[in-house]
């Protein structure tokens, strides 16, 4: 399996632009392709016209015409590398057709704005020989296969990202490859995030498990109960800062863009307050739906995650020792000044498991929750 940022090679291949008597050009396409896309561009050579997934032999494509196309093959994973056309950022995706939405910052564009760097510099490349053959009158030929080939234009070759997954909503199927953890499929727009955070959330509980049993050492155990304090809001903080994507596309005033984009996460409640008017979307409760049933964190809780909330604090800014802050915030009444805190073990995983609800909450809030005007 390649790795983050090896370069994936085309798969091989060939293409011959073949003169035909009657002064038309035929296309031939040889060689180990796993997968191409029909490109049409306009006669001039100065525009995209439509991009659409070759079809086998029989099959009609249904492009604009009158036009050239350039056939675009994939990788040797069978995927396109994508820029997408608002935040520029590159991904990777078996998607190529209709309308694309872009992974991370969740805007959606016709598929064809989505053609990356590389694949235009090949498509060009493409309409040249095209436009030689066909005012010489002489065959030529693009071939794939070898990436010493003096002509590099005629090759491209993708970055291979650092998450892979395949979309999970019925019927897609679409697989991506991005940069970071989180993404939305370019396909159907669901993001990747329901079984990506419950990956780290499971990987979190069974430290917590494994600790549990073969960590014996009190010091390091109480070092990775506060381990697990702090990353569980960490984790939240990543997934909703992605989730948000999906916000900020909705059409809103300057000012409320401005303080969406300020919230801050890693104090989940004050967030939540101001999602909850906003957007009806909850932190600590999600409003349910016909598939969902509502769900609501019990009022006995909201003390015990005020005191966490300031132990992370305290434990990411003051090495967990006590202040003048943590005693008048955090409604600890254990506490003393100067003392080091220890996080005790079932609390910490209260604590994680309570995050993860939240994670949750926001997921389904805005996944499931946003509907559509009638
Ligand atoms: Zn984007
Ligand atoms: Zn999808």
């Amino acid at each position: 399996m390649a790795e983050f940022k090896d370069t994936i090679r085309a798969a091989g291949g060939r293409l011959d632009y073949l003169f035909q008597p009657d002064g038309r050009l035929a296309y031939q396409i040889s060689g180990d392709m796993r997968a191409l896309y029909m490109v049409a561009v306009s006669m001039d050579g100065s525009h995209f016209l439509d991009e659409v997934p070759a079809v086998g032999i029989g099959g009609t494509a249904v492009y604009r015409q009158p036009s050239v196309v350039a056939y675009v093959q994939s990788d040797e994973q069978g995927m396109w590398g994508r820029n997408c056309p608002a935040c520029e950022r590159y991904f990777r995706t078996t998607h190529i057709s209709h309308d694309s939405v872009c992974p991370y910052c969740a805007r959606s564009a016709p598929s064809l704005t989505f053609i990356s760097k590389a694949q235009r510099t090949y498509i060009a490349a493409s309409y040249d020989a095209w436009a030689r053959a066909m005012y010489t009158h002489k065959n030529t030929s693009l071939s794939l296969d070898d990436v010493t080939d003096k002509t590099p234009a005629w090759h491209y070759s993708e970055e291979k990202q650092q998450t892979h997954f395949k979309c999970k909503t019925d019927r897609c199927g679409v697989e991506t490859d991005i940069l970071g953890i989180y993404g939305f499929c370019p396909r159907c727009g669901r993001t990747n995030a329901r079984a990506a955070f419950s990956d780290v959330i499971n990987r979190m509980l069974t430290r917590w498990d494994e600790t549990k049993k073969t960590v014996t050492d009190r010091e390091r155990r109480a070092e990775i109960w506060a381990d697990l304090t702090v990353k569980s809001v960490t984790e939240l903080e990543t997934l909703a800062k992605h989730l948000r994507r999906r916000l900020l596309i909705f059409p809103m005033t300057r000012k409320r863009r401005e303080e969406l984009e300020a919230l801050n996460f890693q104090s989940p409640l004050e967030a939540g307050v101001f999602l909850r008017q906003w957007f009806d979307i909850g932190i600590v409760e999600w409003g349910g739906n016909a598939t969902a049933p509502p769900r609501a964190f019990k009022d006995t809780e909201f003390p015990f995650i005020k005191k966490m909330l300031q132990r992370r604090h305290l434990l990411i800014h003051n090495s967990g020792v006590v202040d003048e802050d943590y005693l008048k915030l955090s409604g600890d009444t254990q506490a003393r000044l100067h003392e080091q805190i220890r996080i005790p073990s079932n609390e910490a995983r209260h604590f994680v498991e309570l995050v993860t609800e939240m994670g949750i909450n926001l997921l389904d809030g805005i996944e499931l929750g946003i509907v559509e005007a009638k």
